[in-house]
């Protein structure tokens, strides 16, 4: 079940921590070259020797999602030094919350501004690289409120919406160039980012980032002939469908 990705070039966003750590090394275990990016340098840094020291092949690329003129340098880079891109993982995204009647409208804007606008953006500098080379993999990681919505969390949720509705034109559009596209909605997972959100959540019942970066190496595993378009994983102690 294990993909084979040797020789393979992978780019995944907010690599340094949480979730992005696990999938950069799990792609790095299954043998693609992996472009850690993120703002924090010490933390890309530290995950792109994590995964040399065990063998594998990394790059860290610091880069901020919400600044254009960031994120365009990175992906010449990737073209510059490798020739090629054959996954990307959006997986960077910030919550802020708060009641819909008390929230301010600039951390809505931040959070469009890296959730969307920063996925979106890597979507089209990947389909730059991809689409001329007739394959490749997009894979999103949206979450549980990609399609349900809780209290305090109506920012977020919109943009984790936004990223299902990227993914599914998306997804149309890549076909027919040969690229893959799928989104990940993943429930409550032990991160600094839930840590923050919900410290009243025992970190005992949550996911751990190592089952999303599961069910990336999944997706990357499967044939030419089959094409998954979303991966719902919910903590098991949550309410089923
Ligand atoms: P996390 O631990 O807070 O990590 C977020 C990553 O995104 C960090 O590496 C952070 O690095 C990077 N990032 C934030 N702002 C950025 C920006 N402007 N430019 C570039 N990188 C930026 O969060 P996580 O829990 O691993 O979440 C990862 C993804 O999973 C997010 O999209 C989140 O919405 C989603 N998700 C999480 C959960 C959960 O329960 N944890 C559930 C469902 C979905 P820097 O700050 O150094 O830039």
């Amino acid at each position: 079940m294990e993909p084979r990705l040797a020789g393979k070039v992978a780019l995944v966003t907010g690599g340094g921590r949480g979730i992005g750590r696990a999938i950069s090394k799990a792609l790095a275990a299954a043998g693609a070259h992996v472009v850690v990016t993120a703002r924090t340098q010490g933390q890309i840094g530290a995950v792109a020797k994590e995964i040399a020291d065990a063998g594998g092949a990394a790059a860290a690329m610091a880069m901020d999602l919400a600044d254009e003129s960031s994120v365009r340098p990175v992906f010449a880079a990737v073209r510059e030094r490798f020739g090629r891109l054959d996954v990307l993982v959006n997986n960077a995204g910030i919550g802020l919350y708060g009641l819909v009647k008390d929230v301010p409208l600039e951390d809505l804007d931040r959070m469009v501004g890296v959730n969307l606008r920063g996925t979106f953006l890597c979507c089209q500098e990947a389909m730059r690289i991809m689409a001329p080379q007739k394959s490749g993999y997009i894979i999103n990681i949206s979450s549980v409120v990609g399609f349900k919505g809780y209290p305090k969390q109506a920012g977020y949720t919109a943009t984790k919406h936004a990223v299902m509705g990227l993914t599914k034109s998306l997804a149309v559009e890549a076909q027919e160039h040969g690229i893959r596209t799928s989104a990940i909605l993943p429930g409550g997972v032990d991160t600094a980012m839930v840590r923050d959100a919900r410290p009243d959540l025992d970190p005992a019942i949550l996911l751990q980032p190592e089952d999303v970066a599961q069910a990336v190496l999944y997706l990357l595993s499967l044939s030419d002939r089959a094409a998954v378009d979303e991966i719902y994983i919910r903590r098991r102690t949550s309410q089923p469908f």
